[in-house]
């Protein structure tokens, strides 16, 4: 039985108080608001006008995303398994590691997280859990496993959700887990209901930041705990207005192929967290801890069964491929970096 995982009491029926997730001066404004992948926002004051032009350029974004994981995610599995983030190292590692050794790594990043944000497994509070861009379930899976946690996850697409369930059925897990597509932005739960929030690498694909972060607040429980881990651009120099046009070219030429918005900071994360009067805020830069992933990610891609399975999977495979040189440099060179960003709701 699905019990606690799709009931009605946790569905939220009415569309939830948009007015109330207005976005706060703070909101992260694109960068260049001439991407058709951005959107274009007019921030006065604590209100927000989202232009026609703009909330046609979200929807554009959201169906990207949806396509993109429709058609890559089978790919990823049968290469990499069922977790689509980045593995967590030592930063002296070898970068020589077996493929068992990437998948540890990536079980480390949800155990790095979690200690980090300070759930440890003694904590007998982790009762429900939602999983903010969920993949096919790799992490709800993990953590209900470890917590005896109720786990629902959202995705934007449909072939996820449904290999996600899948999975979960294949490990007696079903009445733990379950999965669904429904939009981080508008999250279909009531307010005030999971103990542990988490979005692993999801964030950057969120247009609106302040609204994100708005929703994640919104789900958690009282006390709960919200951990984001998120590509970030690097902080901005006291005075600095925008990243360097170099730096903002390499960040565009990545978002056209992963489909992203605009990028923000760990501090405007911060920022937004503060803003909210959340409690317990903590960031850090783990950029150098998951610098030995893409290159193995790439290593992988050029093995014949690699190569093979790419050319199978589909164009958007093939650019998203021939994309990850571009996020090596753009570690290298600092501009982009691997961020968490953890804090508690107030009781
Ligand atoms: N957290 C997973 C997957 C990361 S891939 C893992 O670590 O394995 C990014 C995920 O974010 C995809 O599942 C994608 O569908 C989801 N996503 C992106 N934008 C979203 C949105 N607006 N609402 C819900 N899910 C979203």
């Amino acid at each position: 039985m699905k019990a606690i995982l799709a009931p009605s009491s946790l569905i939220r029926l009415p569309r939830h108080k948009v007015s109330s997730l207005r976005s706060p001066s703070l909101l992260i404004q694109s960068r260049r608001p001439s991407s058709a992948l951005m959107t274009t926002k007019t921030a006065s004051r604590g209100s927000v006008a989202v232009t026609a032009a703009a909330t046609s350029s979200v929807e554009a974004l959201r169906e990207g995303i949806a396509e993109f994981y429709n058609e890559t995610s089978g790919l990823w599995e049968e290469i990499w398994g069922d977790h689509m983030h980045h593995g967590f190292y030592d930063p002296d590692s070898s970068v020589q590691l077996s493929d068992s050794g990437h998948r540890e790594a990536q079980i480390r990043m949800i155990e790095e997280s979690l200690r980090f944000a300070g759930v440890t497994e003694e904590e007998k509070k982790i009762k429900r859990v939602v999983d903010v861009g969920c993949g096919i379930g790799g992490s709800s899976r993990y953590i209900a496993s470890k917590f005896g946690a109720e786990c629902i996850g959202i995705t934007l697409s449909p072939v996820q959700a449904k290999r996600a369930n899948d999975l979960a059925a294949a490990q007696s897990l079903s009445h733990k887990v379950s999965f669904q597509v429904a939009d981080a932005l508008e999250q279909p739960f009531e307010d005030g209901i999971f103990d542990l929030v988490w979005s692993m690498e999801s964030g950057e694909h969120m247009p609106d930041k302040a609204k994100f972060v708005k929703e994640l607040v919104r789900v958690a429980a009282p006390g709960g705990r919200i951990i984001i881990v998120t590509w970030c651009h690097r902080n901005l120099s006291q005075g600095e207005e925008a990243l360097q046009p170099w730096e903002q070219n390499l960040l565009d030429r990545i978002c056209k192929t992963f489909y992203l918005p605009a990028w923000c900071s760990t501090s405007d994360y911060v920022d937004l967290l503060q803003s909210l009067s959340l409690q317990d805020i903590k960031c850090a830069d783990w950029s150098e801890n998951v610098a030995p992933f893409w290159p193995a990610v790439i290593r992988t891609a050029l093995t014949w069964k690699g190569l093979v399975s790419l050319l199978r999977s589909g164009m958007k495979s093939i650019k998203g491929a021939l994309t990850m040189p571009l996020m090596i440099e753009g570690y290298k060179k600092g501009v982009i970096k691997f961020g968490i960003i953890t804090c508690q709701k107030p009781l």
